[in-house]
């Protein structure tokens, strides 16, 4: 179970990285040498039961009354309880 926190780090051009950060480094672009800026904390916050960030793709619904959206490599529904069936990866 991951307990860390992952954080959206965007550079001047865009690019985009996801990772842990530690308070007061810096990160840099290994290829263009830009410093990457902290945009913001990815979902799940941490300590999270699922190591998947929170979009689209790695969501299902899981098909009870309440319609909430559980990551998919959750085998329980993190709202109600209910067992969910292993998905192909
Ligand atoms: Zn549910």
């Amino acid at each position: 179970m991951p307990a860390r926190q992952r954080y959206r780090l965007r550079a001047r051009s865009d690019r985009e990285l996801i990772r842990e950060v530690e308070p007061g480094t810096t990160y840099v672009d290994g290829e263009t040498g830009e410093e990457f800026e902290v945009v913001g904390k990815l979902l799940p916050l941490a300590p999270s039961q699922s190591d998947l960030p929170y979009s689209v793709e790695n969501l299902r619904l899981c098909g009870c009354s309440l319609e909430q959206l559980v990551e998919k490599d959750l085998n329980a529904c993190s709202h109600c309880g209910r067992r969910l069936p292993a998905v192909e990866r």
